[in-house]
């Protein structure tokens, strides 16, 4: 036990010098505060007939989209919109969106997926519609419903690290809202749909490979509790489209593809950037107006300290989110601040990964050289870009509340290892609070780190394995604990948590529940998604809708997810796969 004690002492001194605040956390599934803005939306449908503000009453599933309307009017009516119009390219000022059609994807074109969930709860559609040439059209750009304005959002960001300008929907169309009959406002958007005036040098244009990255995602995240975008569909062209996967000249010819996304809103950080540099304030505080008014009810309109409470509602939130995606394993990859949301979803999946074994360098993206988004960074990278919008948000905050703003950035880090530490503590199944529990979790990290163990499955046994199963290290089919196990002070480890464990309640099995409801079995790891692209170019999509209906009962152990090996080992191949930014 004394040595034991050495190690935590040593692991916790090399925790606190070593990393900076990337390590722990989670939520029991019945705190509130775990889930934000998009969960109402696994709310069920209430029976009610709701009448929306575009007159539409929806009392069932609606069957044809004749009956489907969205709406672009509070945008254009709320905003200013960009005097020229056309998809060439130009830098746009005074305006927060440009009027820009869709480029309908050449045919013949093939429904790859869908996300029934998004479809019925979200859409109100019966599925049947989905069947109809018109949804086929409308989801690949070729068909506008009635009441949509197509439009392209202009934001900035930080790249990297550093100022770059104008950057905006460069292959993105709002195609408006729909508010749906739970009363939810959502916003539809087409990504890979064609030119804008924000496409810079690309195509605006998206192939197979990363629409069906992003399509999972999406969902899968969803099903993990973790605030995100949604996907409603994907749609797959024979239209050529180029691309240098891995910059490296050898560009090929892929094939263009649009995914249908939905969120409560695509405001980024990067949204109100580009205001406030190009010194456009009053817009930004229309801007500002708009998202606090649609999105952050709680803030009164004449709060005169509203932006300082919308700036530590979004510190706040951020920093649940990167909690939540380390919890996961989950490396969203470009970290930039035009990829982060004032609402705090995860959104514009690219080259993300689910880390396997863990690793806090863990770098999903072989684009990123530096290891800038390294998984373990993330928090870090959270910080950087609420730095930017604090200085976004300068221009509309007095002197005082500059400073009291720079104040509540301060309490940024508490807020994430406090979530952190909630977020791990149940993952190992810990109730109540004791002083050893940080080192119980770090201690056993730095062991994953030492042994490579898988991330998701380590914590996913130690969830299935019994506590007598763990007592006597039986590990037979636990590939995970068994690599852990290798470690010089597993079995120190083992029986503090086994002792810890022994203290708080009767019934193992409570805590076994308690643990695989919080720790997935399956995420999406690069050689799944590798495994189905790889068919769907090949226009098999059964890989790609297996996936879906895995990953949206992520804790729950699934007959043809056992025999696809999703749980198992990952294969040797997927050691060398590479995701790069190219999409
Ligand atoms: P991302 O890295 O996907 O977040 O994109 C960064 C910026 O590049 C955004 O402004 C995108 O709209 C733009 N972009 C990325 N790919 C393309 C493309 N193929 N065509 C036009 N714009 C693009
Ligand atoms: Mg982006």
């Amino acid at each position: 036990m004394r040595t034991f004690h050495r190690a935590l002492v040593f692991a916790l001194i090399a925790v606190n010098i070593l990393s900076p605040i990337y390590m722990l956390d989670f939520c029991q599934s019945s705190d509130l505060d775990c889930h934000n803005h998009d969960m109402s939306s696994d709310i069920q449908p209430s029976a009610h007939t709701y009448k929306s503000r575009w007159n539409i009453s929806v009392t069932n599933l609606m069957k044809d989209l004749d009956h489907f309307r969205v709406s672009s009017k509070k945008l254009i009516e709320t905003f200013p919109v960009d005097e020229i119009s056309g998809n060439f390219v130009r830098t746009v000022k005074n305006c927060i969106f440009s009027k820009s059609i869709p480029t309908p994807l050449k045919g013949p074109l093939k429904l790859a997926a869908l996300s029934k969930v998004v479809i019925e709860e979200i859409l109100d559609l019966d599925m049947a519609v989905t069947h109809s040439s018109d949804f086929l059209q409308f989801i690949s750009g070729g068909r506008l419903l009635p009441g949509s304005v197509p439009l392209a959002h202009r934001y900035g960001g930080h790249q990297f690290g550093f100022w770059a300008g104008q950057l905006g929907d460069g292959r993105a169309h709002s195609l408006g809202q729909y508010k749906n009959r739970k009363g939810d406002v959502w916003e539809l958007q087409l990504k890979g749909s064609g030119k804008t005036p924000f496409s810079r040098s690309g195509d605006g244009r998206a192939v197979i490979r990363s629409s069906v990255r992003e399509f999972l995602c999406s969902e899968a995240m969803h099903s993990l509790g973790i605030p995100t975008s949604r996907a409603a569909s994907l749609i797959v062209s024979e239209e050529p489209v180029l691309r240098d996967q891995f910059y490296n000249g050898n560009v090929k010819t892929e094939r263009g593809a649009v995914v249908l996304r939905l969120a409560k809103s695509w405001f980024r950080i990067g949204s109100l950037e580009i205001l406030a540099e190009s010194g456009e304030i009053d817009l930004l505080r229309k801007l500002l107006d708009f998202v606090i008014n649609e999105h952050f009810p709680s803030i009164k309109a004449n709060d005169p300290d509203k932006y300082l409470v919308f700036y530590a509602t979004v510190v706040n939130e951020t920093a649940h989110l990167i909690a939540q995606w380390m919890s996961v394993g989950f490396a969203h990859g470009v970290c930039n601040t035009d990829n982060f949301s004032l609402l705090s979803i995860t959104i514009d999946y690219g080259p993300f990964g689910f880390m396997e074994s863990y690793n806090p360098n863990f770098v999903p993206n072989t684009s990123d050289d530096e290891g800038r988004y390294r998984i373990g960074a993330q928090a870090n990278v959270g910080l950087f870009n609420l730095e930017k919008l604090l200085v976004s948000l300068s221009p509309v905050l007095s002197q005082k509340q500059q400073k009291e703003a720079k104040h509540i950035l301060k309490g940024y880090v508490d807020i994430y290892q406090m979530r952190i530490h909630q977020l791990f503590k149940a993952k190992l199944g810990l109730l109540g609070e004791e002083t050893n529990d940080g080192f119980l979790i770090a201690f056993l990290l730095q062991m994953m780190e030492d042994t490579q163990s898988d991330f998701t499955m380590t914590f996913r046994q130690l969830s299935e394995a019994s506590a007598d199963q763990l007592h006597s290290r039986d590990f037979t089919q636990l590939w995970a604990l068994e690599d852990l196990s290798l470690h010089l002070h597993f079995s120190e480890w083992l029986s503090t948590y086994l002792l810890r464990l022994n203290r708080q309640e009767n019934e193992d099995v409570d805590r076994q529940h308690r643990m695989q409801s919080v720790n997935p079995r399956y995420v999406l790891r690069n050689w799944m998604a590798e495994s189905a692209i790889q068919k769907a170019e090949m226009n098999d999509f059964s890989e790609v809708e297996l996936l879906h209906h895995v990953l949206s009962f992520p804790f729950v152990t699934q007959e043809t997810a056992e025999e696809a090996g999703y749980a198992a080992r990952p294969p040797q191949w997927a050691k060398g796969l590479k995701v790069s930014c190219s999409s």
